[in-house]
């Protein structure tokens, strides 16, 4: 019988991870609903394996050893169930997808997101946010699979404890299935143009010629990351392959040659440099995963 999860032996993980570094997975399978999610998570539990749920990798860096366990990519064609001002979309669905839609439908609240390159699961897990909007403003409900009883979830927005690129999900390891978002209603063209500016201005200051995972680091409770990584003198700080952008100082790049271990010793380098001259500890928000 053919193996319905389609499980893949050594798999790069580079190809993975918007940062374009890291070493295989021992083992990879792509997921798109939730009774082959529970077959991947048995398979993992019975060899008695970590698992590691991975959306587009645009938040991620796998250390160069790789992942010894199994790494379950949650895939779904971007297709988007829209009833009036509302929409069900599958975990899998790229988030600025789904921002297009609702701009061309006329309808308001995660326009100014179409920038970000994650699935809308990823989206939910991180609360991801920009200029003035975050996921969360629009989440309704949110789907999950609860490994430990192999049941799925509802929760309600006030249930996902979002905060600050903070949700529900980063404590319980609940895997997010599928969301339903409520929108405000807005003039397609005013949508259209706000969503425009924001992708000039992206364009403009972030560094999207090389490959990296947006913001280093998050806002600390004052002042800017980069304002600050900037101020300790770190704009063009190199270890290896990895550094410190000299278009936007929150981000790391890799200039092409850096491993993992070059992205993750300089946002070490980062930190210590900023609190000595600031005093300010800063909190990574790229999620380094494996061992550093
Ligand atoms: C150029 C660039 C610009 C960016 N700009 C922004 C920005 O403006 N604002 C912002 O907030 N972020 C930004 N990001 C970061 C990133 O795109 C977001 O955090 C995004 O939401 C991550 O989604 P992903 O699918 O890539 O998740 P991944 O990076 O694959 O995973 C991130 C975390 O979510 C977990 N996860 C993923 N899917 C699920 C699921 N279905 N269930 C449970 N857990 C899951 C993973 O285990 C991991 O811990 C940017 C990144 C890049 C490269």
């Amino acid at each position: 019988m053919q193996d319905p999860l389609n499980i893949q032996e050594n798999v790069s993980l580079k190809q993975y991870t918007t940062f374009r570094v890291g070493g295989a997975a021992r083992f990879f399978t792509d997921i798109s609903g939730a009774d082959s999610l529970k077959l991947a998570i048995r398979f993992a539990q019975e060899r008695q394996l970590p698992y590691f749920i991975l959306g587009r990798g645009s938040n991620v860096v796998f250390s160069d050893a790789g992942f010894d366990g199994l790494v379950i990519r949650i895939v779904s064609k971007s297709s988007f169930h829209f009833s009036e001002n509302s929409c069900e979309v599958f975990a899998g669905s790229s988030l600025s997808a789904l921002a297009r839609e609702s701009i061309h439908r006329g309808l308001s609240g995660i326009h100014l997101l179409s920038g970000i390159p994650g699935t809308t699961g990823g989206a939910v897990y991180m609360n991801a946010g920009a200029y003035g909007q975050e996921i969360a403003d629009c989440i309704r409900e949110v789907r999950s699979f609860d490994p430990e009883t192999e049941t799925t979830v509802s929760r309600s927005r006030e249930e996902c404890e979002f905060g600050y690129r903070r949700s529900v999900f980063q404590k319980n390891k609940e895997i997010i299935l599928s969301a339903i978002l409520e929108f405000q209603n807005g003039d397609p063209e005013v949508l259209k143009e706000e969503a425009a500016k924001v992708m000039k201005e992206r364009k403009e200051k972030q560094p999207l010629e090389f490959p990296n995972a947006g913001s280093a680091f998050k806002r600390p409770a004052a002042g800017f990351p980069g304002a600050l990584i900037e101020a300790a003198g770190l704009k063009g700080f190199t270890v290896g392959g990895a550094q410190v952008s000299e278009k936007h100082a929150n981000f790391i790049i890799n200039t092409g040659n850096a491993s993992a271990q070059d992205i993750y010793d300089l946002s070490e380098q980062i930190i210590q440099k900023v609190r000595a001259h600031s005093g300010i500890t800063l909190e990574r928000e790229i999620i380094f995963t494996g061992k550093f």
